[in-house]
């Protein structure tokens, strides 16, 4: 995947002794977060002083993943984030590819003279990172950080707790190999975390078998009250207020995965959710087939992302925002309709 005088390259950089700093994206979902503690790990066998640095929380499902204790969050230690991207010698991106997604931190890494390598697998990335290593046809950058570590010769270091991180955000990212995973490369990747001794039941239920009681009432909720389906256009929303979140106590992590439950019914292709947050809504878009989010969500919604999976958010008010995308579908009947 590397060609050798990248992996040259970068095999200077790490070998340098100067420190590094993984960024990641806000709401981290498991693919960010594995893919930076693996890398992480990886990093301190060789010696790198390393940070993590994440915007926001780690949702409590992943706070048992090894490495964890590289992360610094910027939300509650802004002065030492700060710091410790003006004293890297090396920024890695990872799990996003617009300096925006890194928010506060933007202008500090633009102007950083860092050494800078992205490793992502979203569509159209920025020009920001000196290194590049972007590929769109990956169910999850996790499988990216396994062969850029295979690519710099350093497999010998791969380990347990490696293995665990990257085996976390591949199943994340895939929807355990439901979605982008026609690669045969990911099955073959995993084959060989398997040699590493992963617990794949204990990490299984760690990662989906750990919700509370709150969270699923919340999802029956969702699913009796505040589901609106449209048949016609094979499509299917969920919508969720402030109010609601509170009534149920609503914890970070929460509302994950919701956005593909509607899928499990016949025909619909097309699913969104979205959830009041303090001054704009943040939303979730999945698609089966063709139609592709992330142009619809860059389109009409300020987002991006994948052609089944996109985010996006928008500033005006949860019902203007709902009747906008309801009267945006009739100009996707072609595509949404059987
Ligand atoms: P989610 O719905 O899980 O927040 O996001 C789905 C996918 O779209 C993820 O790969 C995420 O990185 C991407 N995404 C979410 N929000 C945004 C956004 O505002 N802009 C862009 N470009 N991508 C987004
Ligand atoms: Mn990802």
């Amino acid at each position: 995947m590397i060609d050798s005088s990248t992996s040259k390259r970068i095999n200077e950089i790490i070998e340098s002794g100067e420190s590094a700093v993984i960024l990641t994206h806000r709401n981290p979902d498991g693919d960010a977060i594995g893919s930076s503690t693996a890398l992480a790990i990886y990093l301190r066998k060789r010696n790198v002083p390393v940070n993590i640095i994440i915007p926001n929380d780690v949702p409590d499902f992943l706070k048992w993943l090894p490495g964890c204790d590289m992360i610094t969050i910027f939300k509650n230690d802004s002065t030492r984030c700060r710091e410790l991207v003006n004293d890297a010698g090396t920024l890695f991106f990872l799990d996003f590819n617009e300096p925006d997604r890194v928010e506060e931190l933007k202008e500090e890494i633009l102007s950083s003279t860092a050494n800078k390598i992205l490793i992502d697998h979203h569509q159209n990335p920025f020009d920001f990172a000196d290194i590049v290593i972007s590929d769109t046809s990956r169910g999850s950058v996790g499988e990216m950080i396994y062969e850029f570590i295979v690519d710099l010769g350093g497999k010998e270091l791969l380990d347990n707790d490696i293995a665990t991180s990257l085996y976390v955000a591949i199943i994340t990212d895939t929807g355990n190999f439901r979605h982008s995973s026609s690669y045969p490369g990911v099955f073959h990747i995993v084959g060989e975390l398997m040699n590493y001794g992963i617990e794949k039941d204990k990490i299984f239920t760690n990662v989906y078998d750990s919700y509370s009681e709150n969270r699923m009432k919340l999802m029956g909720f969702c699913m009796l009250e505040k589901m609106t389906i449209f048949k016609e256009y094979n499509t299917a929303y969920i919508s969720i207020t402030q109010e609601e979140l509170q009534r149920f106590d609503h914890q970070i992590g929460d509302t994950e995965g919701f956005v593909n439950i509607p899928f499990s019914m016949v025909g619909i292709k097309f699913t969104a959710l979205f959830i009041e947050k303090k001054g704009y809504v943040k939303i979730s878009f999945r698609s089966k087939g063709t139609f592709s989010v992330s142009a619809f969500s860059k389109k009409h919604f300020n987002g991006g992302g994948h052609v089944n999976a996109a985010g996006g958010q928008d500033d005006g008010s949860l019902s203007d925002i709902l009747n906008k995308f309801e009267s945006l579908l009739p100009d996707y009947e072609d595509e949404l309709r059987d």
